[in-house]
């Protein structure tokens, strides 16, 4: 317990110049066509540019390329032994230095994860490459006559719809995961086991995997539906004073498959797999956007998964992302997804289009993918998902018999109008550059000719039911206007601009200039102006309304030489403004425009448009010349009363 506590306080020293967060490396891996016979007659949708970048078809705009930029980027031909030396090798010396480590593999089902992470008997992966060289390490950096004894421990668990279960231990329920006070992540009552040979590791590991949650999806039959972490802790004790520890742990994982579940056809159990799974994926993307941005806030403890890695992402710690991809056109949705999920705080660079094989009449990809983007989910809700009929065939065969078995018509009929615009132009301008690939919509003539009607009828009933909801809004300021209306009548709401102004205005009023004129009198003639409106409601009504009959001037018709011509300027733009922008309510706002007048002034303004000047008032149905003398008089004086007094 004493050195538990001395440990604590350690920490606790250190923790005042804890390292910044570490960026998280992004790495993209190609795989191979992994159908011997394709590749010439299904181009890559994807292809490599250097050791870092990759570009992708567009399929938004068939003549450009998305190029990505990685930490690193391994094509179609690159070894196990490739990605292993370049990108995870590297990171395995800073275990003996006490500090934490994690490799996970990114992708959509059937990329390549579980290949780049455990491989073959033939192709060995990063797991069994890592714990070789680790055991290797450890064994001579902890031989007898060396500063420290070192031992390795392996656990190996799976999170699986949230819950943590030990893969070790295939009797143990969901396992907690906790914090010690020195911030280090640990989950009471998970299996360790030690290891000193690579006979013992496999021992432990080949059993274990085999008690891992797989099921089939339609995109693969062994696909898994769960996170498998293998944590490797190497532990080193000092043999002479002053006897340091140190723990550095290595998370090495196998990621679930990132695809959208409603393109597999994942139903039931298996959505709900699905969406655990994403919910752990999309927070794993918000701490990995975090980190590299240096966010004050690092979501962790959002999902298992980022909580289980706090200790071992961002901090001191090496941490690398596989993002796997395959080059198969039925892939594209999810490659770009699972790119833009590893590229979000990358840069994403729009090029023109160079390569001669990803021409128009060779960017199957894109036809395909639009297909699948817009075919299932919108057939799904047309259809009802119990008619999903093809989950029991292949990938490959999927995506074929997907575009034979459902008519383009079926499907496209259920499509976004702006997007089957897109399409249908698209193809236009492909044969009118002489594309002889099929089009885009591979639909005949006459179908066409219906989903243009189609797309016209809706843009039609989109026009009706804009000028619908005009009519509405009209019906409800016109009710609005009438009940504050009513309300006026009983409560005299007129009597606070006053009250304020009695006070604000107190002084200036000598200077005569800077009033509304219609005040300085009221005020000239009773001193207690709240008294004096009270018993003259009925008239100050008269002076504040349009809508009343005009009431006398007895103002001197020489009030625009008393202001500024900036100020009476500055005065006509500002009415002119809430005329042009001002709801019936910010209208009422203006002396002498009550409600009736605010709703003719907007109904006006929706008939004819913006007022290029003041005086345009006039034209609305029943402003005089006169009243719009006394209109513009009361609120540019008011405006500049307001200007001048400031903020007293
Ligand atoms: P995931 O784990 O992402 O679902 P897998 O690792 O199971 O994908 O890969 C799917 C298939 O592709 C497997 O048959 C695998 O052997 C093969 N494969 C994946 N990556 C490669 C590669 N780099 N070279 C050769 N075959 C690969
Ligand atoms: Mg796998």
């Amino acid at each position: 317990a004493e050195a538990g506590a001395g440990r604590c306080r350690l920490s606790k020293i250190g923790a005042g110049r804890r390292p910044p967060p570490a960026r998280v490396r992004v790495a993209v891996r190609l795989r191979p066509f992994v159908d011997g016979t394709a590749g010439a007659s299904d181009p890559p949708c994807v292809r490599g540019m250097d050791s870092c970048s990759l570009e992708i078809a567009n399929w938004r705009n068939h003549q450009e390329t998305l190029k990505y930029q990685f930490d690193a980027f391994y094509g179609e031909r690159s070894t196990q032994q490739d990605i292993y030396a370049g990108s995870v090798q590297p990171i395995l010396r800073h275990l003996l230095e006490g500090q934490n480590a994690s490799v996970l593999a990114y992708g959509p089902t059937g990329a390549g994860k579980t290949h780049t992470m455990l491989g073959s008997p033939e192709q060995p992966g990063v797991i069994p490459r890592a714990l070789m060289d680790l055991l290797q390490l450890t064994r001579e950096e902890g031989t007898e006559g060396r500063p420290w004894a070192l031992s390795v421990t392996m656990s190996y668990l799976e999170i699986y719809q949230e819950k943590v279960l030990d893969l070790l231990d295939s009797t143990s329920g969901d396992l907690v995961i906790r914090e010690d006070c020195r911030g280090n992540i640990l989950i009471p009552g998970l299996t360790q086991k030690p290891i000193t040979s690579f006979a013992d590791f496999e021992r432990h590991f080949l059993p274990a995997s085999r008690n891992r949650t797989v099921g089939a999806t339609r995109l693969n039959q062994r696909s898994s539906r769960s996170h498998a972490v293998l944590l490797v802790k190497v532990d080193q004790r000092e043999r002479l004073a002053p006897f340091r520890q140190r723990e550095g742990k290595l998370y090495l994982i196998d990621l679930a498959g990132s695809e959208d579940n409603r393109r597999t056809g994942n139903k039931g159990l298996r959505l709900k797999e699905s969406g655990a799974i994403n919910a752990s994926l999309f927070v794993l993307g918000k701490v990995v956007d975090a980190l590299n941005q240096g966010l004050p806030r690092v979501p962790y403890r959002d999902s298992k998964l980022t909580r289980l890695l706090q200790d071992s992402l961002g901090g001191s710690a090496h941490s690398i992302l596989i993002a796997n991809i395959a080059p198969e056109r039925h892939f594209y949705l999810d490659t770009v997804s699972a790119l833009n999920f590893a590229a979000r705080t990358k840069e994403v660079i729009n090029r023109p289009f160079t390569n001669e094989s990803l021409q128009p009449h060779v960017l199957g990809p894109v036809k395909l993918s639009q297909k699948e983007l817009l075919g299932p989910p919108e057939a799904k809700r047309a259809r009802g998902p119990e008619e999903e009929e093809i989950g029991s065939l292949g990938p490959m065969a999927a995506s074929a018999s997907a575009s034979q078995k459902l008519s383009p018509l079926q499907k496209l009929s259920s499509m976004d109008p702006a997007m089957l615009e897109r399409l249908l132009s698209l193809d236009r301008l492909l044969a009118s550059q002489g594309s002889q690939g099929p089009p885009l919509l591979s639909t005949p003539k006459r179908e066409r000719m219906v989903l243009m009607k189609t797309v016209e009828e809706k843009d039609l009933e989109i026009e009706r039911l804009k000028m619908k909801q005009k009519e509405l809004e009209a019906k409800v300021l016109a009710q609005k206007a009438e009940d504050s209306k009513e309300k006026e009548n009983h409560c005299p709401t007129i009597l606070r601009p006053l009250l304020h102004r009695t006070v604000t205005v107190a002084k200036p009023l000598k200077k005569a200039v800077v009033m509304p004129l219609q005040l300085i009198q009221e005020q000239a003639a009773s001193p207690n102006a709240e008294i004096h409106i009270l018993k003259n409601k009925g008239r100050k009504r008269k002076l504040e309304s349009l809508d009343a009959p005009e009431p006398e001037e007895k103002a001197e018709d020489c009030w625009e030489l008393q202001i500024s011509p900036e100020l009476l300027a500055h005065g006509r733009q500002k009415i002119l403004d809430l005329l042009n922008e001002g709801s019936a309510r910010d209208l009422r706002s203006l002396q002498r425009i009550g409600p009736k007048k605010a709703q003719l002034i907007v109904g006006w303004r929706e008939l004819h448009g913006p007022f290029s000047q003041v005086e345009d008032l006039e034209r609305v149905e029943g402003i005089t010349g006169k009243q719009m003398e006394s209109f513009l008089k009361a609120n540019i004086l008011g405006l500049a009363a307001g200007q001048r007094c400031g903020p007293s």
